[in-house]
């Protein structure tokens, strides 16, 4: 194999979202629904299958009427009226994207500074294109072990981040919502960020995923491509999967200006060339449907419940967790929680960080999948995630009972 898949490990999701399913346990584990997309959605789906040319490949950078729609959509967001022909790139899910953008403006030793814990993709994607992930520390607050606390508490310290600058520093990748803490950066926070970019000339790669999935009493999702001009040095990703219930269609798309947009589009043209295009239809209807009717508002109401719906057992068993601003997981403190010192593990678990074995033996004996955090963490850091578990809440009410009913045997 080439040196630069060769070191890849087996990843968290091939791990265990084959185990829930072996094991019939809950799975609240990998990030996907257990309900399909709104029926305007499928619909759209479904009448572009019977289009002949909607069979075809699409313009690389994405269909017209997506294009359009995103850009409808989208420009209230920025504040500012998106070109449909040159600042949007449709692409193979979010993170097609990531890579078309790490391909696009890395070389060989580039240093992209990652906040950790990170989106485990990230990582591959920086080295797969030869570049060097550079990480800087989210840290929790100190009572996060006794008690629950806000995503927005996990902080970043910006004299850290400055201090990870070298002149081989080409980007900062930003998440908000924050996969897996739930954490929506403020604008103050947003705003020093964006400093550091515009005081060393970055590019900053904003993975914006859950953006319409954020809650009360958050108001509005800030984003740093609408603040003090760094539109200019700010490629933002987005996500078709995550805003309409359709992970597995794979069409995410990238916003910026367009002096960054068209060296993404070349990496990104040379890797899928086109993405699929019914699904790029039946996406752009989706947004058209909520240019005029509440559909966001609606998700966000119902993740809402769904929260609180889960998080409710972790308050019975005094298990405390971070509560997050948005996206759809729980990070809990599963420290309280023990297992049969004897118990036997699979020995693909011996390399890995405690948490897995915390979540494998959660999977096989309580019957609920979660995912291990660690997976999230570089290897010196792992001990930083051993009392963690992830918990996806992006199912629906009867399966999130299940779970509950399953994770109070734990009291
Ligand atoms: N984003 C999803 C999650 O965090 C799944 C991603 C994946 O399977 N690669 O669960």
């Amino acid at each position: 194999p080439a040196q630069r898949v060769a070191s890849f490990d087996q990843d968290v999701w091939s791990i265990f979202t084959p185990l829930a399913a072996e094991t019939k346990a809950i799975n609240l584990g990998q990030g996907f629904m257990n309900f399909g997309p709104p029926e305007a959605v499928q619909n759209a789906a479904k009448e572009a299958l019977d289009r002949v040319e909607a069979n075809q490949y699409s313009h690389p950078r994405g269909r017209p009427r997506l294009r359009n729609a995103l850009a409808a959509s989208y420009s209230p967001e920025f504040g500012r009226q998106l070109d449909p022909e040159t600042n949007i790139i449709v692409s193979a899910g979010a993170n097609n994207a990531m890579f078309a953008t790490f391909a696009g403006f890395l070389d060989e030793g580039s240093e992209v500074i990652v906040m950790e814990p990170f989106f485990d993709q990230y990582i591959s994607n920086i080295t797969m294109n030869g570049g060097k992930p550079v990480y800087v520390p989210l840290r929790a607050p100190a009572n996060a072990a006794t008690q629950n606390i806000s995503s927005s508490e996990w902080h970043l310290d910006i004299d850290e981040l400055r201090s990870k600058v070298t002149s081989r520093t080409k980007m900062i990748v930003l998440n908000t919502p924050h996969n897996p803490i739930g954490k929506v950066f403020s604008e103050d926070e947003l705003r020093a960020i964006g400093k550091v970019a515009e005081d060393h000339d970055l590019i900053i790669l904003t993975d914006e995923v859950y953006d319409r999935l954020y809650y009360p009493p958050l108001q509005k999702f800030p984003r740093i491509a609408a603040l003090d001009g760094f539109w200019e040095r700010t490629l933002t990703v987005g996500s078709g999967g995550k805003s309409f219930a359709s992970t597995g269609w794979r069409v995410g798309w990238l916003i910026g200006p367009e002096h960054l947009i068209k060296y993404a589009l070349a990496a990104q043209t040379r890797v899928v060339f086109s993405v699929n295009s019914p699904c790029q239809e039946a996406i752009a209807a989706g947004l058209e449907v909520s240019l005029t009717e509440p559909l966001f508002q609606d998700q966000v109401d119902n993740y809402l419940q769904k929260r609180t719906r889960l998080s409710k057992v972790f308050d019975d068993l005094g298990l405390p967790y971070t509560c997050p601003q948005g996206a759809y997981y729980i990070l809990v403190n599963t420290a309280k929680i023990r297992y049969p010192a004897d118990y036997k593990f699979p020995d693909i678990l011996d390399q890995r960080g405690d948490d897995f074995k915390m979540c494998y033996w959660l999977t096989k004996e309580i019957g609920v999948c979660s995912i291990p955090p660690s997976e999230f963490y570089t290897k010196e850091h792992w001990t930083l995630a051993k009392d963690f578990a992830r918990f996806a809440f992006c199912k629906t009410d009867d399966v999130l009972d299940q779970a509950v009913e399953r994770l109070r045997e734990l009291k």
